[in-house]
């Protein structure tokens, strides 16, 4: 369909030119002309055209009267003509709102229809535009009120962290009033935040997100309160915009705290039955492991006070010895008890220092060797180092008992092999021997206090040992492990981390 032009010429010679210029396009373009301002105004009142091409100087005012000026959008595109030497009142023409303005020669004239052709597609373009802009603002009005009125409190940021815009909730959160707000820094309502969002600037493109982290939220009086910010990076018209979402987690934390607390309690009182039911075991082993000692000591001293006199000298002596070994198995037992009581309630300090590991080793093996009456354990020795950095109490009652326990639970003709590896990190100590072994039903409970194997009875003890070494192995950060099989032998391993290659520097 034709477009309609409307023409307002009121030079008859131009305004029969500009028509003649329309003659060849009646396909795409009706002209009208009308000569005043007055009869343009009336005529586009009755009919709005596609496009007007309008005379600057008119009977009756101005051709850019026509413009609506101001604010207000015009419905058609308007492209003023003005004579040679006007230019000037043409570019005040433009800035009132015309889409474009000719010069009027007989060139430009004939020209019209290309100038209208391009005004048009012009103004389409402008058309366009509007409308995008129009719902733009719609949408942005939706997304502002959507925002305004959302659970969480929202801030959004420039590229620096200044606040640009914050919601009602926010406000209600923080106590402040968004003018209080709005240009200063993010920092002011969670430090902490801030700093994390420092952080991100430095590699942040769009789409860039925190998940929900726990800080410390600032109110306007002072007061913290815990709160979870997500930040999310995002470019709007080449600008990087930021936008944290604020929730207020004090219900959260208190709940989360409660629970913790609930758990805190139930693993207090469990430890603490526990404790209790372990406390009268102890107890009751005790007592059940004092009882045998006590009954041999208390029938020999019967025997020697009652029938003492028709005992032959041996037989006198039997009973004294009995008696003697009667009070150093009881003291033994005290003493392994008081050091296990003392180990459980941390009251014993592993005080490490360097020594001189192969002569430490080599003493306890002669030590041994002379109690037993034995010469079984063999001593090896790995690495090029003799300094290792140990407790030298703690580290002697680990190896006399584990030696001690080789020897007991293995025949006279058997063999004990203590070898000690001493490396750059750690020190690892083996003591296997062939002996009887440990049968596979006890090994899960071997290093609990009086726990003794179904196989032990073959030499006395009263199951502490292993609880000790393994409560002074711990002391020293260490670990020990064993691998055993009924009748065949067992093996312990004791390993001890050991400082590092500059604390042992030079020794
Ligand atoms: P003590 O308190 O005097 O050391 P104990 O030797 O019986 O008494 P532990 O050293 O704790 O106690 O050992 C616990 C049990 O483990 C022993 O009774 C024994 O049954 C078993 N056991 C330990 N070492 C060996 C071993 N080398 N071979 C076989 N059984 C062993
Ligand atoms: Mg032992």
């Amino acid at each position: 369909m034709a477009q309609r032009i409307l023409i307002v010429e009121d030079d008859d010679a131009h305004a029969e030119l500009i028509h003649r210029a329309f003659s060849d396009s009646s396909e795409r373009f009706t002209t009208e002309i009308v000569n005043t301002l007055s009869d343009a105004r009336s005529r586009i009142a009755q009919n709005i055209p596609a496009l007007a091409l309008v005379d600057i100087v008119l009977p009756d005012g101005k051709g850019i009267d026509l413009l609506s000026g101001g604010e207000k959008e015009n419905s058609f595109p308007i492209v003023v003509m003005t004579s040679h030497g006007d230019e000037s009142v043409a570019v005040e023409a433009m800035k009132a709102g015309a889409l474009d303005y000719v010069v009027k020669t007989s060139a430009t004239l004939t020209e019209l229809p290309h100038i209208a052709e391009r005004s048009l597609r012009e103004w389409e373009n402008i058309l366009a535009r509007r409308q995008a802009e129009a719902q733009f603002r719609r949408s942005t009005a939706e997304m502002k009120a959507y925002v305004e009125t959302a659970a969480q409190g929202v801030v959004a940021m420039d590229c620096e962290g200044r606040i640009l815009l914050v919601n009602q909730q926010l406000e209600i959160l923080f106590g402040y009033h968004r003018d209080n707000l709005i240009g200063k820094p993010f920092a002011l309502l969670s430090s902490e935040a801030a700093e994390d969002l420092r952080n991100m600037m430095r590699t942040a493109t769009a789409g860039t997100a925190s998940a929900g982290r726990e800080y410390l939220g600032r109110r306007q009086d002072g007061s913290h309160f815990p709160i979870e910010v997500a930040l999310s990076f995002s470019e709007t018209e080449g600008n990087t915009r930021i936008l944290a979402l604020i929730t207020n987690i004090t219900e959260r934390k208190r709940h989360e705290q409660e629970m913790l607390e609930f758990q805190r309690m139930q693993l207090e009182l469990e430890r603490e039955r526990e404790l209790n039911r372990h406390k009268s075991h102890f107890l009751s082993m005790i007592s059940h492991e004092f009882r045998t000692p006590l009954a041999i000591i208390l029938s020999s001293s019967d025997i020697l006070r009652n029938y003492g006199n028709k005992l032959t000298p041996e037989g006198r002596e039997d009973h004294f010895a009995k008696i003697t070994r009667g009070v150093r198995r009881l003291e033994d037992m005290i003493n392994d008890i008081l050091l296990l009581s003392r180990a459980d309630m941390q009251r014993i300090d592993c005080m490490p220092e360097w020594h001189n590991l192969v002569h430490f080793c080599q003493t306890i093996v002669e030590e041994i060797n002379k109690t037993f009456h034995t010469q079984r354990i063999e001593f090896k020795h790995e690495g090029e180092r003799t300094l290792a950095f140990f407790d030298v109490h703690l580290l002697e009652h680990i190896l006399v008992n584990l030696l001690t326990n080789a020897i007991k639970y293995s025949a006279e003709d058997g063999h004990v092999l203590f070898s000690v590896a001493n490396e750059d990190d750690r020190c690892v100590f083996t003591i296997a021997d062939d002996g009887i072994g440990i049968p596979e039903a006890d090994q899960s409970r071997i290093f609990e206090p009086f726990h003794r194997a179904s196989n032990s009875d073959v030499s006395f003890g009263t199951g502490l040992g292993l609880a000790i070494v393994k409560e002074f192995t711990q002391l020293h950060n260490g670990t020990v492990a064993f691998h055993s099989r009924e009748g065949e032998g067992t093996m312990f391993t004791v390993t001890i981390p050991q400082p590092g290659e500059g604390s042992a520097s030079g020794r």
